[in-house]
């Protein structure tokens, strides 16, 4: 018995991979939208769902970007001391790796077939294994913003002497994380780069996300309209299995590396 066999025996996978690596090969413009799933093999838990961080721990402070915005210095005393409720997760996003599914999107990219990922993740991991062409539309969590300007800053190129901390460039705005907080509007150049993907988009990867944030949840709505092909993997059904022409029911890495197997043995376009 190989190892790839108890894989392919997952009931109706191996014909949905055949499918999605048809779709794939036949796309001009393919597109991942990434969310939490993707990442759970690495060890960083999701939010929802029966192990989800909130199922676990409780709801998250969805006033979270109105206190920075009422006192932002006292926002950033607080981060510095690191008192959070969800010290785990930051802890599970320190020591993750990036696994199969992340290594296979970077694959799809370098074999052409794969032309941008729009993730919902501030883990890093896209980047740590190679991928290229990421818009955050969450932000990413080893990043600061200046909520000015949105320039992008690595934590050592600005000074936490005085808070709130300044923006290097622009001088006059106030420097926040990257991450977009609960009630924070989604970076506009971030927003911007995700329409443009999805009009461009003739297939869509749904990996590892419930869909139920928005606008997020909005990209897949669009390319359907327009004609495009969804691809969902997820181990769980989500509000998006409804409208998706083929579905991955195995978990990310597993899956996307069948899919990569699979677009190596096809002829190249
Ligand atoms: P979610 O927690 O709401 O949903 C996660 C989805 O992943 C579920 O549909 C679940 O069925 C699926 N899933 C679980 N294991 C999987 C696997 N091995 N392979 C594929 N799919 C799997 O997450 P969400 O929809 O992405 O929304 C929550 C928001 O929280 C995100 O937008 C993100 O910003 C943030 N978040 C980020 C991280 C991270 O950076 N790694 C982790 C948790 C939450
Ligand atoms: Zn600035």
């Amino acid at each position: 018995m190989t190892l790839r066999e108890p894989q392919g025996e997952r009931e109706g996978l191996q014909p949905a991979i055949e499918e999605a690596a048809r779709v794939i090969a036949d796309s001009q413009h393919v597109v991942a939208l990434v969310g939490a799933g993707l990442s759970a093999e690495s060890g960083v838990p999701t939010f929802r769902g029966p192990e989800g961080l909130w199922t676990k721990h409780g709801e998250p402070d969805l006033r979270d970007y109105e206190r920075f915005v009422e006192d932002p210095k006292r926002w950033w005393e607080q981060r510095l001391e690191r008192t959070s409720r969800f010290a785990e997760f930051a802890q599970a996003l320190d020591e993750a790796v990036p696994n199969a599914g992340h290594f296979a999107l970077r694959d799809l990219e370098e074999m052409g077939r794969l032309q941008h990922i729009i993730t919902q993740n501030i883990d890093n991991l896209h980047q740590i294994a190679g991928s290229q062409a990421i818009t955050e539309i969450h932000g990413n969590r080893i990043k600061l913003r200046c909520v000015l300007c949105n320039q992008r800053w690595a934590y050592e190129d600005v000074s936490l002497d005085e808070l709130p901390p300044k923006c290097p460039d622009c001088a006059s705005g106030v420097v926040k994380s990257d991450t977009v907080m609960f009630g924070e509007p989604i970076p506009r150049d971030a927003l911007d780069e995700c329409i443009n993907q999805s009009r461009m988009c003739d297939c869509m990867l749904l990996i590892g996300t419930s869909a139920v944030v928005y606008p997020a949840a909005q990209f897949p709505e669009d390319v359907k309209i327009s004609g495009g092909t969804l691809i969902e993997v997820n181990p769980n059904e989500t509000p998006l299995t409804r409208i998706s022409d083929v579905v991955l029911r195995a978990p990310a890495g597993e899956a996307l590396s069948l899919v990569v197997e699979r677009l190596r043995s096809l002829p190249l376009r």
